[in-house]
């Protein structure tokens, strides 16, 4: 079978199927073997391996994921893709297709019965964030998530504390996964080729958090309210974002062992962990 992730077989697919390419589905399709190559390799994947992938678009990852793979899940929004993958695949048993949006989509119902999973996807660039802040919040057994994101993303997800990067996002990110660039991805690696470089991150998952919580909710307020006024210090903004009067936000930090004068961006999810748990016992 020729290799979709190339230019030559994407032309292939293309001309051989009534498709009309969209971009409100954010469709670049990859045809670079190497970069599937990093994909492939970063995920790790085995013959005992559940994969949800998100957006196979013509197939180009699929191809390869179905070779390794115990199982895929693909979930695919748009409904004129269907016909082709089912064509391509629909003779593999281990590929499972589902025409949906993922941000719709119940995963609870799909993936109750798997103990572990990876997600590894090309992931359309319009919904990112939540695509990813959705997994990691669903308390599915994921292990592992490796995607192509825009490269300005990647740099936001993987950014560390006082780094120009660094933003609430990072912060989020880090309570469930340590994270890593596996990639850089010029725009030539698509077809078409997209406005914005590229990078492939690996977000590999906790067992258990790297924090102790009195409350989870507490803790997310937290650093939403720390990066809320940038410029502003983390005692002006817990003072504008709480109930909790200055004073007694001077002592928490104090407690905490932070200056009142240093700013969100600076502070690791150690220090928004041990806030929110003084802020908690208020
Ligand atoms: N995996 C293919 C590849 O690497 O060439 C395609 C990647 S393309 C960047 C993104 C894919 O996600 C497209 O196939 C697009 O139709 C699909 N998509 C866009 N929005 C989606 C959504 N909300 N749910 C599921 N799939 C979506």
């Amino acid at each position: 079978m020729m290799k979709i992730a190339t230019a030559e077989g994407t032309k292939t697919i293309l001309a051989k199927y009534p498709f009309m390419m969209k971009k409100k589905y954010g469709q670049n399709f990859l045809i670079d073997s190497h970069v599937l190559s990093k994909i492939i390799n970063a995920a790790n994947i085995t013959k005992t391996d559940s994969i949800l992938e998100i957006g196979p678009g013509i197939g180009s990852l699929t191809q390869e994921l179905l070779e390794h793979a115990n199982e895929v899940i693909a979930v695919e929004i748009d409904k004129s893709l269907i016909p082709i993958l089912d064509d391509q695949f629909g003779h593999f048993e281990n590929f499972s297709l589902i025409n949906d949006d993922i941000l719709k989509l119940n995963l609870q119902d799909i993936l109750k019965d798997k103990s572990s999973i990876k997600v590894v996807a090309n992931l359309p660039y319009y919904i990112t964030t939540p695509i990813i802040m959705d997994l990691l919040e669903s308390n599915l057994p994921f292990v592992s998530i490796i995607v192509m994101v825009q490269k300005e993303v990647a740099d936001r997800i993987v950014a560390k504390p006082g780094t120009k990067d660094y933003g609430s996002i990072s912060a989020s990110i880090a309570y469930y996964a340590q994270t890593r660039i596996v990639a850089n991805v010029p725009q030539h690696s698509f077809m078409p080729r997209p406005n914005v470089n590229s990078a492939v991150i690996e977000l590999s998952l906790y067992k258990n958090p790297p924090v102790t919580l009195k409350n989870k909710e507490l803790f997310f307020r937290v650093i939403k309210a720390a990066f809320s006024q940038r410029r502003k210090t983390i005692l002006n903004t817990l003072a504008n974002n709480f109930d909790i009067d200055k004073s007694s936000i001077k002592e928490i930090l104090d407690l905490a062992n932070i200056a009142e004068n240093v700013r969100g961006e600076t502070l690791s999810i150690m220090n928004f962990a041990v806030l929110a748990n003084l802020i908690a016992e208020r």
